[in-house]
């Protein structure tokens, strides 16, 4: 099929990207289990070497069952074109290598995944990146972090774990005033409950290890290319916007237009640094998201119920869920996040650390991992676990306390996770 903006995302995510195999028929998107594919001759082998034709050379870079994923996610997100690699945290490093260099810096919500605050003020030190994280629900102090230096603007759409939601359009236009692009982690909301590059963003990253495949089975990352931010307006991205010396002074920006981050990310960044996803993860996303709708619906409905629960259950503190009418962000949640906001929250207990551990080790159908976005109810207690790297002061800014359980609702019965966190809670609290 021809992917016209005339299709609805529940046709789109079955069909984007897919047509029927032209070897075989195959009406299922086939594994291309293969490292390299032949060229037709030596002039066909020299002009895709020369990036003068587009198409297969080595899996490193291209393969046919990853390509489609790729033109899934990015019809889904609503941009022109797409690279996949081999987990989150991989898309997260390939979005701000063409933008970053040493001694410059990204700007950064407080509110993020753990280990996206460990790669952000650690890891990426060895590049000579650095990171200032801020809140950005105060934009003023969004505006004041931002410097000469500034190369990009990160935020999570529905952030990972504490409930917070970012209103995206708002940061987008502190980001578009200061020239600078938003890169948005669209993990835990998908393009199903939230399209960031609607609302502003210049390149959306996800962790495909969690609701997009759905179902725990493979790593995998992406980054979406909006198509939408003008590399050569600054001297600032000159990955982008100057002469290359790799490829004998091509110029991204020039040569490819909108499609010059999608291209350098295939060109440089997995040729370089080689974070490729393969093809079997690529498969198993691709069935995943065949049914992404009806399972983000299932798990907004089922955490609504299960949150609601707890928020009136006296052995509970608080709980954080946007999509509560208690939650400070419950006016935001219903701007922004009109279909809701995903199946992730966080919950506190009035019993404090012992009681959250004992209670992650009494329940039956949740289990206890580090994962989120299953088809299966799972719960980690981040202050032990992903979180164990932070500082007291940054698990808190990221809504991971000591006393606090998150849960990443699955799509069973949500009357037997209810019986579940009941007998917990007993074990628990007493
Ligand atoms: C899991 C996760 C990541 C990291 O993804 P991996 O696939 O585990 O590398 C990044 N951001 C968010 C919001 C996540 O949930």
């Amino acid at each position: 099929m021809s992917d016209g903006p005339t299709y609805g995302f529940d046709t789109l995510q079955i069909h984007a990207g897919a047509r029927p195999d032209p070897a075989t028929g195959a009406r299922q998107t086939p594994i291309y289990q293969s490292t390299a594919y032949v060229f037709r001759d030596a002039d066909h082998a020299a002009a895709l070497f020369n990036l003068q034709e587009v198409g297969y050379i080595y899996s490193r870079l291209t393969n046919p069952t990853v390509a489609v994923l790729q033109e899934r996610l990015a019809t889904l997100e609503g941009g022109v074109g797409a690279v996949c690699c081999s987990s989150g945290h991989a898309a997260q490093i390939m979005a701000l290598f063409p933008l970053m260099g040493p001694g410059k810096n990204v700007v950064a919500s407080t509110r993020l995944y753990g280990g996206t605050v460990t790669q952000f003020s650690q890891t990426i030190k060895r590049f000579g990146w650095s990171a200032k994280f801020v809140d950005f629900d105060d934009l003023d102090a969004l505006r004041d972090a931002i410097d000469d230096d500034t190369r990009a603007v990160f935020c999570e759409s529905v952030a990972n774990p504490g409930g917070y939601v970012t209103d995206v359009r708002a940061v987008a236009d502190v980001a578009d005033a200061a020239g600078l692009p938003l890169i948005v982690d669209n993990t835990s909301a998908t393009p199903y409950l939230c399209q960031p590059i609607s609302q502003g963003a210049t390149l959306v990253v996800h962790s495909t290890t969690k609701y997009l495949t759905g179902n725990g089975t493979v790593t995998g990352g992406c980054i979406v290319d909006s198509g939408k931010f003008d590399w050569s307006a600054s001297d600032k991205f000159p990955s982008l916007s100057a002469p290359e010396p790799a490829y004998h002074g091509l110029k991204f920006h020039e040569t490819f237009g909108n499609l010059a981050f999608t291209f350098h990310g295939i060109a440089i960044g997995l040729r370089d640094l080689g974070m490729t996803m393969n093809p079997q993860a690529a498969h198993y996303t691709l069935m995943g998201i065949e049914t992404l709708s009806l399972r983000m619906q299932r798990h907004v409905e089922n955490a609504v119920k299960v949150a609601t629960w707890l928020e009136n259950d006296p052995r509970v503190d608080y709980v954080t869920y946007a999509g509560l009418p208690s939650s400070p962000y419950a006016d935001r949640a219903k701007r922004c996040y009109p279909k809701g906001t995903g199946g992730l929250f966080t919950v506190a207990l009035k019993g404090g650390y012992d009681a959250c551990v004992k209670f992650v080790d009494s329940l039956e159908i949740f289990s206890h991992v580090a994962n989120l976005g299953d088809t299966r109810s799972l719960v980690i207690h981040s202050a032990s676990t992903t979180h164990r790297q932070l500082t007291p002061e940054q698990q808190q800014a990221a809504g991971a306390g000591p006393n606090v359980v998150r849960i990443s609702i699955g799509i069973e019965d949500a009357d037997d996770l209810i019986r579940d966190l009941d007998q917990a809670l007993a074990k628990a609290c007493g």
